[in-house]
């Protein structure tokens, strides 16, 4: 343990070795060689080494795990919800009876706490077990007659072939967030994980291979020019799921163009936090505190961007200067654990200390940390930025790690224009005791989730998408269930 000029520090110490996916592309229900020999290191973000490697897949790669797909969907669709219910819960039972093994795999390959991992898995487990119950319960409207002599009924059916992109904060969570629904709905599909943490996803297609009938679930690693264009604009994929940047959620809609398919973006996040002169600044300070630093800040909801009303903003920050210096930094189960662990690459941590050099440049106050932390590994030291006025890029850019902003406000007429004032729509928190406050200030926020006294509390019952650049489609819920299915209409003529 070491100590910085506030932050506690553990390190690594004798990390337990995860135990690695098989290598090669899963396809058709079994892991087999790239049409390539190029790989892809995969590292420890939290120690510099390289755990492994995995292939840098092709535009071939894709295509064999299209026609995969393809060969397999018809059989998935025509299982009954039961059967296909079956399947998701003894996927659910698996990955819990596999818990430790995918908590260290996923913490290796993220330098996430362990905490975090475990969080992780659970919501996992949790969304196969929704989706398993909600293929069952879901229903279209009944029957009925709209024109003489017609009967009109509506049919839920699978999409088809469903291509999914992934990134690399919740690597097995966002996978689990799209394998769930979309089997449960009956598609076939084709994955691709992030480039930097395909593990957990690897290991979880592993071990869940006898399961799930062959090519109803391909995998297919390598970089998302290649293989995420690819599954972006194959004719054969007939809907594709990105979660990820704006970017690259623009270049997966774009490629998806040419053959009309369907585009489902779960993008980038900028939430604003408004706290009201009414609210419990203790408890904002502390939802700010869970909220703005979980997963060391790598996180699309992630409460980054404080709005406080004037009157209360010397009492807040304060509040959350302290908490935030209570902050432990360090490598996954290491002394104990830590509350953050590190940025995921080299490059994100330049990236996140050439936003943080920016502040200083644009003479912004940092109330406490904005400073690396010496190797090995990607620390950085959780960071409170305030003195931050109206239209800074720090309030409307996502830089995603440890850095949350903090700006005042006069009235709530201001603090709803400015909050609104971002090209995201993800997510938001209100903190208010006033019971009026809480119902018409939600109703103003143009965010997909507002949350009022919490925030990045998520439950797999409830839609989780965004509004403007943050995307559209929902996860989670009945709503995802119908985002990865369609409606068609018969028509019988009994004249
Ligand atoms: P990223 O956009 O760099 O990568 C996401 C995925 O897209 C990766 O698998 C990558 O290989 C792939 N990709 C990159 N270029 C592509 C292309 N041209 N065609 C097809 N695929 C391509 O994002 P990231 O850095 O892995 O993840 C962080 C981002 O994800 C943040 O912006 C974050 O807000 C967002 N995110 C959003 C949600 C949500 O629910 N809205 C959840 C988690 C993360």
């Amino acid at each position: 343990m070491t100590e910085t000029a506030s932050f506690t520090v553990r390190r690594a110490g004798n990390a337990p070795v995860p135990s690695l996916p098989p290598f090669g592309q899963f396809i058709g229900g079994a892991f087999i060689a790239s049409s390539s020999a190029s790989t892809v290191d995969v590292e420890n973000p939290a120690t510099g080494e390289v755990l492994t490697q995995v292939p840098a897949g092709t535009v071939e790669d894709v295509d064999a795990a299209v026609a995969a797909a393809v060969t397999a969907k018809a059989g998935w669709a025509a299982k009954t919800p039961k059967d296909r219910a079956a399947v998701l819960l003894r996927i659910a039972d698996i990955i819990e009876g596999n818990r430790d093994l995918l908590e260290t795999l996923e913490a290796a390959n993220t330098g996430k706490p362990a905490a975090v991992a475990e969080d992780d898995i659970s919501s996992a487990i949790d969304t196969f077990r929704f989706s398993a119950g909600a293929a069952r319960a879901f229903t279209t409207p009944g029957a009925g007659d709209y024109a003489e002599n017609h009967t009109s009924v509506i049919l839920r059916e699978p999409v088809g072939v469903v291509g999914v992109i992934t990134p690399w904060n919740y690597p097995l969570l966002m996978a689990a967030w799209k394998i769930a629904p979309i089997l449960a709905a009956g598609n076939a599909m084709v994955l691709k994980p992030s480039e930097q943490t395909p593990l957990a996803t690897l290991k979880l297609a592993e071990l869940i291979a006898s399961e799930v009938p062959s090519g109803v679930l391909n995998i297919v690693t390598g970089p998302g020019p290649v293989v995420g264009n690819r599954i972006s604009e194959h004719p054969d994929v007939d809907l594709v799921a990105i979660t990820g940047s704006v970017g690259s959620g623009q270049k997966v809609a774009a490629s998806a163009a040419s053959t009309v398919k369907r585009v489902h973006l779960e993008l980038g996040g900028k939430a604003p936090v408004v706290v009201f002169d009414d609210a419990d600044l203790e408890a904002a300070a502390k939802g700010v505190r869970a909220g703005g630093f979980w997963n060391g800040g790598q996180e699309c909801g992630a409460a980054t961007r404080v709005l406080v009303h004037e009157s209360v903003a010397k009492k807040f920050i304060e509040v959350l200067v302290r908490e935030v210096q209570e902050i432990t930094i360090g490598a996954p189960g290491a002394e104990g654990d830590a509350e953050i662990g590190s940025m995921i690459s080299s490059a994100h941590y330049d990236r996140v200390l050439a936003a943080l050099e920016d502040i200083r440049k644009d003479g912004l106050t940092i109330a406490v940390g904005g400073n690396a932390i010496d190797g090995p590994g990607y620390f950085i030291e959780p960071t409170v930025v305030t003195n931050v006025p109206a239209g800074a890029t720090i309030a409307s850019t996502e830089i995603f790690g440890p850095v949350v902003s903090v700006e005042t406000f006069s009235t709530d007429e201001e603090a709803v224009t400015r909050a609104n004032e971002t090209v995201y729509g993800l997510a938001a928190s209100v903190w208010t005791t006033d019971s009026a406050r809480s119902f018409s200030i939600p109703r103003q926020l143009d965010f997909g989730t507002v949350w009022v006294n919490s925030h990045l509390v998520i439950a797999n019952e409830m839609p989780w998408g965004g509004f403007k650049g943050s995307g559209y489609g929902r996860d989670l819920s009945i709503y995802a269930l119908e985002d990865f299915s369609r409606t068609k209409h018969v028509m019988y003529n009994h004249g």
